[in-house]
């Protein structure tokens, strides 16, 4: 359940940037999340919408989630491909050796909130 850890997280952030703006309402967060970050969506969604129910200035504010792959380019080939079930092995020359360059990551795009 390290999703409420991470939730919590967003919110505190998301609370901050909403007072430092002088906003009224949050009314979406967008969030990218790599699909190797081992953060599942649907339970985060969840935990955000218990965590943001407490919050006036966040009630009802919608969580929207992008997905990155999980994509490294080859040190041997040159190649991208896409690193399925972990397995990160080149499949055009067999390589294991690469760049991670996308699918890691935990990134707050963009807010919008309302002011008065
Ligand atoms: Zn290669």
């Amino acid at each position: 359940m390290h999703e409420l850890a991470i939730a919590q997280s967003i919110v505190e952030a998301v609370e901050a940037r909403a007072l430092e703006c002088n906003a009224t309402r949050v009314k979406d967060v967008h969030l990218k999340i790599g699909e190797a970050s081992g953060i599942v969506s649907d339970s985060l969604t969840f935990c955000f919408e218990m965590l943001t129910n407490e919050l006036p200035i966040l009630v009802g504010a919608q969580l929207s989630i992008d997905t990155l792959p999980h994509r490294a380019r080859c040190h041997h080939c040159d190649k991208e491909f896409v690193i399925e079930n972990y397995v990160a092995q080149c499949p055009t020359c067999h390589e294991w050796s690469n760049d991670i360059i996308s699918g890691t990551e935990l990134q707050i795009m963009h807010m919008e909130i309302e002011t008065s």
